[in-house]
């Protein structure tokens, strides 16, 4: 028997996903990020069904680790870097990239023998996003010392590419090129929104997240409407049915109110298992073919949403919450007032991870 809640993960969509990168960008290396948990999907299930991506990025150390532990062979970009010689230490020992972002890193670097055992290293340029970055002058000055000691490529990150046609992301672009071109090395540059809407700014290797996972980077967009398939949608079961009279107030502090007499769900999820409390009075639930509204406040193990449009629920029903065509994550992250990233790597580790091939 299914234990709800549940994240019911589809590894085929994970690979169609993928797929979509590649005819999007045909001519590049993919450098799938997997940080976080696999962006709450499952580290480990999420880089079997993507092992044939050209690389692997993760944020951390720890997370790079784990892959390695866990038996994966890719190149490991960490995206963090290390933080101090120890951390150079294991990156050389269990062969994982580097990203260099602060004059500290390349100065340990130069001056440790450990990095000539490191497989590769992305600088990162600085380019408009201003928060993990060097500058093309300080690069520029270390760059004869670095290449003495690894492979290297250059990186920088988009602040901007989920705004088509920004003007800003056209200088990002710019100021990559010139730096790469001097310096004659691969770029790797774009994030999802820049693999669907910049493809001027695909180079050597992409560096997708978000879209690998079936979710639109784009406010106004779902995956559905980009051909992506959403790999995870998130289910509980109705628990309780209760009858409720004009005026009753429902949960705590009484923030729904009753308008006429009815009847209330209670939904196994609460905040405690990532279904944010922002969605109190504003979220939604699709049960038996209708959306309904979550009433009241989110509460830490369960929600309440108004029956009144559905007279045949009955207790044990299933309850999605997001994932189905008519009850996106996107939406449900709008209401929230947050991104589809957050409300999926915020899952705990009380939601059951269900992995299936492409049945639901
Ligand atoms: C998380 C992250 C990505 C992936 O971004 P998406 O929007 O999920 O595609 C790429 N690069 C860096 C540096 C990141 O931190």
């Amino acid at each position: 028997m299914s234990e709800y809640p549940r994240a019911l993960i589809d590894l085929t969509a994970l690979k169609h996903n993928l797929k979509q990168v590649r005819q999007l960008a045909p001519h590049s290396q993919v450098m799938s990020v997997i940080k976080a948990d696999g962006y709450g999907h499952g580290l480990t299930a999420v880089a079997t069904s993507l092992a044939d991506s050209e690389g692997f990025a993760v944020a951390r150390l720890s997370e790079a680790v784990s892959l390695r532990q866990t038996g994966f062979k890719q190149p490991i970009t960490v995206l963090e870097g290390f933080h101090d010689l120890q951390a150079l230490k294991l990156m050389a020992q269990y062969q994982l990239i580097p990203v260099i972002h602060q004059q500290q890193q390349i100065e340990w670097l130069i001056s440790s023998p450990l990095s000539g055992e490191l497989p590769f290293c992305w600088v990162m340029l600085e380019t408009g996003m201003h928060r993990l970055g060097m500058s093309a002058a300080l690069i520029q000055q270390h760059i004869a010392a670095l290449s003495q000691t690894t492979p290297l490529g250059l990186m920088s990150h988009f602040a901007n590419s989920d705004l088509a046609d920004d003007v800003r992301n056209i200088r990002q672009i710019e100021c990559m090129k010139t730096l790469a071109d001097a310096l004659q090395l691969p770029i790797c540059l774009s994030n999802s929104a820049a693999v669907i809407s910049l493809p001027q700014a695909h180079f050597n290797w992409v560096r997708p997240g978000l879209m690998l996972y079936g979710v639109s980077p784009f406010a106004d967009k779902t995956g559905f409407d980009l051909g992506l398939k959403p790999a995870m949608q998130l289910q509980s079961q109705l628990i309780a049915i209760n009858p409720l009279q004009a005026g009753d107030e429902v949960g705590y502090g009484g923030r729904w109110t009753a308008p006429q007499a009815g009847k209330m769900g209670v939904v196994s999820i609460g905040y405690g298992d990532g279904f944010s409390r922002h969605l109190s009075n504003c979220g939604a639930v699709w049960l038996r073919g209708q959306k309904l509204p979550v009433i009241g406040r989110v509460s830490m193990d369960t929600i309440c949403i108004d029956l009144r449009g559905c007279i045949d629920a009955s207790v044990g029903d299933l309850v999605l919450l997001w994932g189905h065509p008519e009850l996106p994550i996107e939406w449900q992250a709008k209401q929230a007032g947050t991104i589809p990233y957050e409300l999926m790597t915020g899952l705990t580790p009380r939601v059951n991870r269900e992995y299936h091939h492409g049945k639901s």
